[in-house]
């Protein structure tokens, strides 16, 4: 493709961002769709000074990743109604220098678990009390499921809880639990923490569905318990490509080719375990 002073720029912003995937899963999209974009990453400390220049090259959107989820809102001029109850933003669309907030964290677990099952009704458990948990959180009780927040600091995980209207349990004592779905939005199990598990293999159980949002590595050791034990499992690039996907559809009123931005990002990672 040949970029020329008609060609939109989107990029993603946070600290550090040499692992983001983002990059390869965005300009394959505007590759196989023909959209005259390109999309970098930038290692940003300072988030205010980055949406200055948003405004100031005209770049036409972005990802906003960590640190800067919550400190981005106040540089904003609107914040759409789900990344204001979730209180954190991720993508930003730039009109005309008009920057908007959106969150789609929650959007993308809720379509990839959508893929495997029905959420309205279903007993969900949520390990953390994060960005990622209130994001997941949010978006499933807004489907009808009921959550129950799970989390170390007892501090963080009833806060959360009591934003979504759920219940809390301490991660410390879950014994007893029964859930249809359950949902790692926890760093635990992330390379190279790939032995981790958010909680003990006694809690998966034949038929559960489980969900890891951690995608680094693909199948995390949380996700090949739960098959062994006979879980359904959802992977958290399943999730990754579905907010990504959101973004695409934002930025470009283009349908998203899922599937294709599925397969780079999987081949970047199988690329990055070798
Ligand atoms: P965060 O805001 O830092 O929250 C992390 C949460 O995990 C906190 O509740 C933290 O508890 C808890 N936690 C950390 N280590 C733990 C441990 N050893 N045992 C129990 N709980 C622990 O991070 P985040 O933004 O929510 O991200 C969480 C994970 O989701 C990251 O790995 C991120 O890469 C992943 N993620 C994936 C996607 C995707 O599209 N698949 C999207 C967003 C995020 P404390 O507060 O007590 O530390």
């Amino acid at each position: 493709m040949i970029f020329d002073s008609n060609s939109s720029v989107y990029a993603v912003f946070g600290d550090p961002v040499s692992h983001t995937l983002s990059p390869v899963m965005h300009n394959r999209a505007f590759e196989v769709t023909g959209f005259k974009g390109i999309y970098l990453a930038f290692g940003v400390k300072n988030i205010k000074n980055a949406l200055f220049s948003v405004r100031t090259l005209g770049i036409k959107g972005a990802s906003i990743t960590i640190p800067h989820k919550i400190e981005v809102m106040k540089y904003l001029d609107e914040v759409d109604y789900i990344a204001s109850k979730i209180g954190a933003v991720n993508t930003i669309t730039n009109n005309g220098g008009s920057l908007k907030g959106y969150n789609s964290d929650g959007l993308g677990a809720k379509k990839s678990l959508s893929e495997k099952t029905v959420i309205k009704g279903k007993k969900i458990a949520v390990i953390g009390a994060g960005g990622a948990a209130r994001a997941v959180g949010f978006c499933i009780k807004k489907e009808g499921g009921r959550v129950t927040v799970i989390s170390r600091d007892p501090d963080k995980g009833k806060r959360l809880a009591g934003d979504l209207t759920a219940d809390y349990r301490p991660l410390n004592d879950i014994g007893g639990m029964r859930c249809d779905i359950l949902i790692n939005a926890t760093p635990v199990g992330m390379t190279p923490d790939n032995d981790g598990m958010p909680i003990e293999r006694k809690y998966l159980v034949k038929g559960m569905v489980v969900m890891d949002i951690v995608y680094n590595p693909l199948k995390t050791r949380l996700l090949s318990e739960a098959e062994k034990a006979g879980c359904i499992i959802v992977d958290g690039v399943s999730m990754f490509v579905h907010q990504g996907a959101f973004q695409f559809e934002l930025w470009t009123g283009i349908k998203a080719p899922v599937d294709i931005m599925k397969r780079a990002v999987l081949d970047a990672l199988i690329e990055r375990e070798k």
